[in-house]
């Protein structure tokens, strides 16, 4: 399954209100976008930080997709989320770096999206090697749901003094090569810096990977979590003009 045209999702780390989700997929729908993210159970490293807004964030979604007309597309952790998601029709599920090795889930996930066919997008674990993110994509796919995007967003650097992870589009590549399944590039997750964005986001859409997600918040200083690495809509307009100059050749 390859996607039809260069796909960017774009949207806040995550939801913090009502009035902020539906401001921010308003004007990332407005710069071009095609699917608006949310994240509503951050994963954090610690469990002093912000830990999401939970369950009240999929009427936000369900509302920004109503009034926004974008599909909108989110993270889920648990069996119980996977099933809030699908009962709100998320348009696309998907599965952080830190879970892409729970087999249990992948396979729960699988069964549960077999007959909404919702996609699926897998991110690549921290230090993940291809076999283990192409072997985790499998383990939904056998369970019943084929729809599934890859999603690469940066591996973990020796050097995060410089940028918080590192992104890796050679096996990216290397992944859409062989699985034949779109690979999606977060480099706002792999950069953790704003000024890399628009580098890294023409250079995937050069080397012909299937799409981008992007952090995007009104006022990414304001931000619960992430702040460094949001850009704002102006940014974010200003880069989806720039990518209109890339040509995509798949
Ligand atoms: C995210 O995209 O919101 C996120 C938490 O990313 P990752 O799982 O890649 O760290
Ligand atoms: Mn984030």
């Amino acid at each position: 399954m390859s996607l039809k045209k260069f796909t960017i999702i774009a949207g806040p780390c995550a939801a913090e209100s009502e009035e902020q989700v539906l401001q921010t997929a308003t004007a990332v729908k407005k710069a071009g976008a095609d699917i608006f993210r949310a994240n509503l159970y951050k994963p954090r490293t610690e469990p002093e930080s912000f830990q999401g807004c939970g369950n009240i964030g999929f009427t936000w979604l369900v509302k920004a997709r109503q009034k926004v007309k974008i599909p909108v597309a989110t993270e889920v952790r648990t069996p119980a989320q996977v099933d809030l998601a699908l009962k709100h029709k998320i348009d696309l599920i998907w599965i952080g770096a830190r879970n892409s090795q729970n087999y249990d889930f992948l396979i729960y996930l699988g069964k549960a999206t077999a007959k909404t066919k919702t996609p699926v997008m897998l991110k690549r674990g921290l230090a993940m090697r291809l076999k283990e993110w192409l072997g985790s994509s499998r383990y939904i796919s056998q369970s019943g749901n084929p729809h599934i995007w890859l999603c690469e967003r940066g591996v973990a650097t020796f050097d995060p003094l410089a940028t918080r992870n590192m992104l890796d589009l050679q096996t990216a590549w290397v992944a859409q090569k062989e699985s034949g399944l779109p690979v999606i590039i977060d480099p706002s997750h792999a950069a953790g810096r704003i000024d890399l964005i628009a580098a890294m986001s023409k250079a995937t859409k050069a080397a012909g990977l299937a799409g981008l997600i992007i952090e995007v918040h009104p006022q990414p200083q304001k931000a619960l979590s992430d702040p460094q690495q949001q850009l704002t809509p102006k940014q974010f307009t200003q880069l989806m003009a720039e990518l209109r100059e890339v040509k995509w050749k798949k």
